[in-house]
């Protein structure tokens, strides 16, 4: 087939580079070998019996059929009340619409939205598909590097520096993938200033990680701090890794009712509207109990607090203490520096760890970030033990070499 029978804004996006190591992780299993993979991005337990309960009742009782677009109206209902309890969050069931994961309801905002030109603002390191995602809206990402020394997030400067005519939005995701970086209250009221006087720019906030949040912190999402921005504001969740449901594929969006109109004429020409028997299943994990919620939130915290500890041993690598999400994100350029040309950047890392290691992680590159590694702890508290004493030994074994 000729090349240019595709769509032009595909040219622009790169097929994975973790690709070839994944399939080597795959084959290095297959061997028997004791491969640990740190790139996965979902939590190792299963979904609670309680959802499960509810998504057999629903094929049972036939609720098996086609459901309206944006959702079920108990599914929004439900949607509602959980903005309202946990992030003081008033919006109507037609300011909701549901879709077949967050993944869906952040690209269809952006598919209707974006016209040939327009800026989206990507403070980096960011999830990786935001990037691919602009692209294949037909957008033009504004990255903008945010290291360290701001714990990976922008700063309302940054913002207002970046802002141009051509700006649409900007995507603030708290706690982050790839850094577990949590925006505070202070932090998010400051860059809502920056917004407001900015109307043209919307927001679109990716909370799927708010229950992953340690050490008593609390969570905040931008159109709750500065209730000005909510009518231009899309605030995303979803019941991936909170519920531990990634595999069900349900993910929501709320805001501005003319968007979320505009989002749905799209989804109804895609997938139409997410699974039902997911949208019946969601609706009791947001009205159900919740007290798993603490119990996965304490597991992942130990979890990080024995990582943090052991890669706070290896002399060369550097990382900060996450506030959320699942993920150590490493900063390994002493390593490459200290490898006498051996690697490059944080990808001939990663297939060193593989190769020496057997310790699987996710190349920075992607993330916005070349010299990085992103780790995920959502292994067995003994797998992330080992993993260290691994990835020290290779870190030692390459520097002295
Ligand atoms: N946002 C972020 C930051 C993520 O890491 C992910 C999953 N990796 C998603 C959104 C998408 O989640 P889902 O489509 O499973 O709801």
């Amino acid at each position: 087939m000729r090349k240019d029978l595709l769509n032009r804004n595909l040219v622009n996006i790169k097929p994975s580079a973790t690709l070839t190591m994944s399939a080597k992780a795959a084959a290095m299993k297959a061997e028997g070998l004791p491969v640990i993979n740190l790139a996965v991005g979902e939590p190792d337990y299963d979904t609670p019996d309680s959802i499960k309960a509810e998504a057999k009742k629903a094929i049972d009782s036939g609720k098996t059929k086609y459901t309206p677009v944006e959702g079920v109206k108990a599914l929004r209902e439900a949607i509602c009340a959980k903005f309202l309890r946990e992030n003081d969050l008033a919006y109507k069931y037609d300011q909701v619409i549901v879709s077949s994961g967050a993944k869906q309801t952040l690209f269809v905002a952006l598919a209707a939205t974006i016209n040939e030109g327009d800026e989206v603002i990507l403070p980096a390191p960011f999830w990786l598909s935001y990037l691919d995602m602009v692209l294949l809206a037909g957008g033009t990402p504004v990255i903008v590097e945010c290291g360290p020394e701001n714990g990976f997030k922008i700063t309302p400067k940054q913002l207002q520096d970046a802002i141009t005519p051509r700006t649409k939005w900007v995507i603030i995701n708290s706690p982050s993938n790839p850094t577990g970086a949590v925006y505070s209250e202070a932090e998010l009221y400051a860059l809502g200033q920056v917004l407001i006087k900015n109307p043209h720019v919307m927001t679109m906030s990716d909370d799927i990680y708010e229950h992953m949040i340690y050490d008593n912190q609390k969570f905040y999402t931008i159109a709750q701090v500065v209730p000005e921005l909510k009518d231009r504001t899309l605030t995303v969740n979803g019941a991936s890794k909170s519920y531990s449901m990634t595999g069900w594929r349900l993910g929501y969006g709320a805001g501005p009712i003319e968007l979320i109109k505009a989002m749905a004429i799209i989804q109804s020409h895609t997938t139409s509207h997410a699974s039902s028997i997911s949208q019946y299943a969601v609706i009791e994990s947001l009205n159900g109990a919740q007290e798993f919620l603490p119990k996965y939130r304490n597991l992942l915290q130990k979890r990080r607090d024995i990582f943090f500890e052991g890669l706070s041993k290896i002399p060369f690598l550097k990382c900060q203490k996450p506030s959320g999400a699942f993920y150590m994100w490493v900063d390994c350029s002493e390593v490459i520096k200290g490898s006498n040309g051996q690697l490059r950047d944080g990808y001939d890392f990663a297939m060193y760890l593989l190769e020496k290691a057997m310790v699987v992680g996710a190349p920075g590159e992607p993330f916005g970030m070349a010299n990085y590694i992103r780790f995920s702890y959502t292994v067995s508290e003994s797998d992330i033990v080992e993993s260290c004493k691994r990835i020290e030994k290779a870190c030692f074994e390459l520097v002295k070499a």
